[in-house]
């Protein structure tokens, strides 16, 4: 600095220059109006102490010289990267750094800093720092001017900071043509971090400032229920604590967060303060117009009175009956559009919201967002995931269970089977003449005998037995508990079950016929799992050999019988 003024100076050095702020990107982004092409919001965390802004910038870039993150590119103007304390070593973790303005001293050599980034729509009293990687997602802006005095904010929120960057870098010089796509791992760390900033700033607001509109009780109550929320992970629990916990901190008749898919005339309403059950309550659109105005401008809508206010005065009627007067919707802004629209809405009849309680509302739900996303994220893995695994085990011709998931099963009641010295058996069968079945009536109607042979051994088995298909035309089936009576008449039941009747797409006089190897567990004589399975592979070649459409129980000694 060469006034010599204190790291935390929040002004220009040259203060009589007059500079038209109007329309500069900070200017604007701090307006809650258009800092990219995203629909602007103003979910910014309030920073209206200098001393703040530059204690969480430079907590921010300790961070990422402690994580030291791939891809990072960091962009600043010249009097915050010259108050960047661990500023110094910026340049050996970040991938790029761009300085709207003169480079500190410090970063002359560095080959990844670009200094003197012109932008029009950088203003001179313009301070900001934002970083972005696949982890990290973050932007402070201040205006620091002399007659307005300092004016900032924080976010955390990905796509915003995204915005903010591209109209930032926009027309910078070597800027990247595209920003490093976020992962969805970083949304849990950005929650991380969103905590940790909050708790920092919350610990630096004198409790007796009262002229900002979210002051450090506020703060601390965000902080709670960001606590809360995060040790929730399926999306209704996180909705339901979410609305319950703000309607603890703002007195509200009603808080609930509703949903929109696009172009829909119906809103689903997914959590309401004051019933937990309520988790796709569907509502009309129309009769809700301030929800329509919030999902048609995606920005705030605030009524103060409903029966005065010219959105809400034709529903004056149907409001009287309830306690509502005044309403807000608050959209909550996440960055996978497949979540839908989501809107925080709260209403009471009381008195008309302050402007405090909807700054708050607004930091609870951007701060939240990234937990609500997670959660959506965790659930719609999580199906994925269910649904993968029955892909993984399943035989998609016939619904049974697959030759891998067979072989894992069998190997687990072996075990078993051997560990308590417990009767097991298994069968192995085989359709007659399936070539030929297939040569003369086609392989679409030899799909469909396999199919129905499936269902019909569906029907016979008992619950704790377990079909698979093994392969082609053979199918098997564990029978644990089972011994060598059991199994036997298991094997004549299911044969006379597969072969009485004929089979659909067959004329009626065609029979398929199947042959069948059983094995039953000997302990003495079969150690592992493949012995079983040789034994009923034998039996059943065995069948085949004596001519067919039977059923034979092997041994161990090979004798089938
Ligand atoms: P065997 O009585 O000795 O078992 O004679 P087979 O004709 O049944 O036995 P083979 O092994 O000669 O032929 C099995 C046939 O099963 C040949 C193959 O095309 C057919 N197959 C295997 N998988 C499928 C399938 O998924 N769909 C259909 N339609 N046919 C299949
Ligand atoms: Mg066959
Ligand atoms: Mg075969």
């Amino acid at each position: 600095m060469d006034d010599g003024g204190s790291p935390c100076e929040p002004f220009p050095r040259d203060t009589k220059k007059e500079v038209v702020m109007s329309d500069s990107l900070v200017q604007t982004a701090l307006n809650g109006g258009q800092a990219g092409t995203h629909p602007a919001h103003s979910l910014l965390v309030p920073l209206h102490d200098p001393a703040v802004y530059y204690l969480l910038v430079n907590d921010a870039a300790e961070n990422m010289l402690r994580e030291s993150e791939a891809g990072l590119l960091v962009a600043v103007d010249s009097e915050t990267a010259e108050f960047l304390e661990s500023g110094s070593d910026l340049p050996s973790v970040a991938e790029r750094i761009w300085v709207f303005g003169a480079r500190p001293e410090a970063w002359q050599d560095a080959s990844n800093v670009t200094g003197d980034v012109a932008s029009e729509r950088v203003g001179e009293h313009d301070r900001f720092f934002l970083a972005l990687s696949p982890e990290r997602s973050t932007a402070f802006l201040a205006v620091a001017d002399r007659r307005t005095g300092f004016r900032g904010g924080w976010t955390s929120q990905p796509t915003y900071v995204r915005e903010i960057a591209k109209g930032l870098l926009e027309g910078a010089a070597a800027a990247p043509s595209e920003l490093p796509a976020l992962s969805y791992e970083a949304i849990d760390k950005a929650l991380c971090y969103t905590n940790h900033l909050m708790t920092l700033h919350a610990g630096q607001f004198p409790a007796e400032q009262d002229d900002v509109a979210v002051d450090k009780h506020d703060l601390m109550s965000v902080l709670e229920i960001l606590k809360a929320i995060s040790a929730k992970r399926r999306s209704h629990d996180v909705l339901f604590v979410f609305v319950e916990k703000i309607a603890q901190v703002v007195e509200m008749s009603r808080c609930s967060v509703v949903r929109i898919w696009g172009g829909e005339n119906v809103a689903h309403v997914l959590a309401s303060h004051d019933n937990e059950r309520i988790r796709d309550l569907r509502i009309d659109l129309a009769k809700y117009p301030e929800v329509r105005r919030a999902v048609d401008t995606l920005s705030r809508v605030i009524i103060k009175d409903v029966f005065h206010d010219p959105l809400t005065r034709q529903f004056s009627e149907d409001l009287r009956n309830t306690d509502i007067r005044s309403v807000m919707v608050i959209p909550i802004v996440l960055l996978d559009p497949n979540v839908g629209s989501l809107f925080l809405r709260a209403a009471r009849g009381a008195r008309p919201f302050t402007q405090r309680e909807v700054s708050f509302c607004e930091i609870v739900a951007e701060a939240a967002s990234n937990a609500l996303e997670r959660a959506h994220l965790f659930e719609s893995i999580q199906r994925a995931n269910e649904r993968l695994e029955f892909l993984a085990i399943t035989d998609g011709l016939t619904g049974l269970f697959n030759h891998r998931h067979f072989r894992e099963r069998l190997d687990e009641e072996f075990e078993r089977a051997r560990r308590y010295n417990l009767p097991l058996s298994c069968m192995i069968f085989d359709i007659d003449d399936f070539k030929q079945l297939n040569d003369t009536y086609g392989h679409l109607v030899g799909d469909q005998v396999l199919q129905e042979m499936a269902a019909r051994t569906m029907k016979i088995i008992r619950r704790s037995d377990m079909a698979a298909r093994y392969g082609g035309e053979e199918f098997t089936i564990i029978m644990p508990q089972t011994g060598r009576e059991g199994a036997e008449v298991q094997a004549h039941r299911l044969l006379e079950e597969l072969c009485r009747s004929p089979y659909k797409g067959l004329p009626a006089d065609v029979r398929v016929t199947v042959s069948m190897g059983v094995a039953v567990l000997e302990h003495e004589a079969m150690l592992d799992c493949e012995a079983l399975i040789r034994v009923a592979d034998s039996a059943l070649y065995q069948a085949k050999r004596n001519g067919k459409n039977q059923v034979v129980v092997g041994t161990a000694e090979g004798s089938g019988e």
